[in-house]
């Protein structure tokens, strides 16, 4: 039983080590110098499977992310399940990340920095958190991780998402008819949609105008969530008053990129969570168990959905 590691080559020994400790019967590879893919049963990766044919033994695909928008499903043989990074710490860095994001944008700190670069003493009124709506797009474990950590701040919260879901403390809006009078309510919009058919291109002109005049975007889901040419334009008429941005539709972001310089935007080089390798390891081993069990796996991707 072979598991073939295809991600970053100075993380491949504690992989090995973490994978070997949780089932000592598994295989681990970096390379195919004396296994053919098609002995390969499981297969950790970020980057896309090229000839995925090749590997006629494989039985699933890890995601080395939450995100499973690189994937090319429809060419897959449908024997070959995908599964995303749910993961304890993604979430918790994630959670991190927008919390920093929130405080960042209600306090104006992106004006501080700006300000500082300048040497002017700059100071602004401070604004009750309870007076500061903030919304997330897609509440599924990243969002709701957010909004569990933002609810202490006392801001009002809103969430937006396909299917219904409850939240104690967060008002939630459900579908396409609800995303009108949730924008409406958003000082602060933060995406964590997953990147689909339906997603792409979601943030441009139109959505960002439903937004409240002197809003504020946090992106942590995808770059192409967002038509960059629309949101600078909304940035640049005042509309939009500021953009933490952790995803960009090209990354590394081009050199001399007009968001790379923007006054009133915060730019990081994707970021804002990260899986860690032993609860990695810990969530792979259950589902190869479940698998060899003939158990329905955990977090398998929704080939219809493409999430
Ligand atoms: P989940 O699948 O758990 O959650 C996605 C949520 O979005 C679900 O609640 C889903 O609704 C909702 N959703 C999907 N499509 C739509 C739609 N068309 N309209 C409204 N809601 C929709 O994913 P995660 O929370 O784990 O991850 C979310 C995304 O975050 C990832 O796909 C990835 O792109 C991004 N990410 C970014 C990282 C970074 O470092 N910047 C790191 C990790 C992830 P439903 O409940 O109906 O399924």
């Amino acid at each position: 039983m072979y598991f073939y590691y295809n991600s970053f080559p100075q993380n491949a020994g504690a992989w090995r080590e973490a994978l070997h400790a949780l089932i000592p019967e598994l295989h681990f590879i970096d390379s195919f110098e004396r296994v053919a893919p098609s002995q390969v049963s499981y297969m950790l990766t970020w980057e896309p499977v090229k000839n995925i044919e090749r590997f006629s033994g494989l039985r699933i695909v890890f995601s080395a992310g939450a995100g499973v928008d690189q994937f090319e499903l429809a060419e897959w043989p449908s024997a070959v399940s995908l599964v995303r990074m749910v993961e304890p710490s993604i979430a918790q860095s994630m959670a991190e990340y927008v919390v920093f994001a929130v405080l960042a944008l209600h306090r104006n700190m992106l004006a501080y920095r700006a300000a500082q670069a300048n040497e002017q003493w700059a100071p602004a009124k401070i604004l009750p958190a309870a007076s500061r709506r903030v919304g997330i797009m897609g509440v599924g474990h990243l969002g709701r991780a957010a909004l569990e950590k933002l609810k202490p701040f006392g801001y009002p919260l809103h969430g937006w998402n396909r299917s219904a879901r409850t939240l104690e403390g967060v008002e939630m809006h459900t579908g396409e008819e609800a995303l009108d009078g949730f924008l409406a309510q958003c000082d602060i919009l933060v995406n964590l949609l997953p990147l689909t058919g339906q997603t792409r291109g979601i943030i441009d002109r139109a959505l960002l105008a439903k937004l409240p005049a002197g809003a504020a975007l946090v992106n942590v889901g995808r770059g192409a969530h967002v038509n960059e040419a629309d949101l600078l334009a909304a940035l640049d008429s005042g509309h939009l008053a500021a953009a933490v941005l952790d995803v960009f539709q090209q990354e590394p972001l081009p050199a001399g990129h007009p968001l790379w310089h923007h006054p009133r935007v915060w730019v990081t080089p994707h970021i804002a969570s990260a899986m860690q390798v032993s609860g990695g390891a810990s969530v792979i081993a259950q589902s190869i168990r479940r698998d060899r069990a003939g158990e329905p796996l955990l977090h398998a991707v929704d080939r219809s959905r493409g999430y």
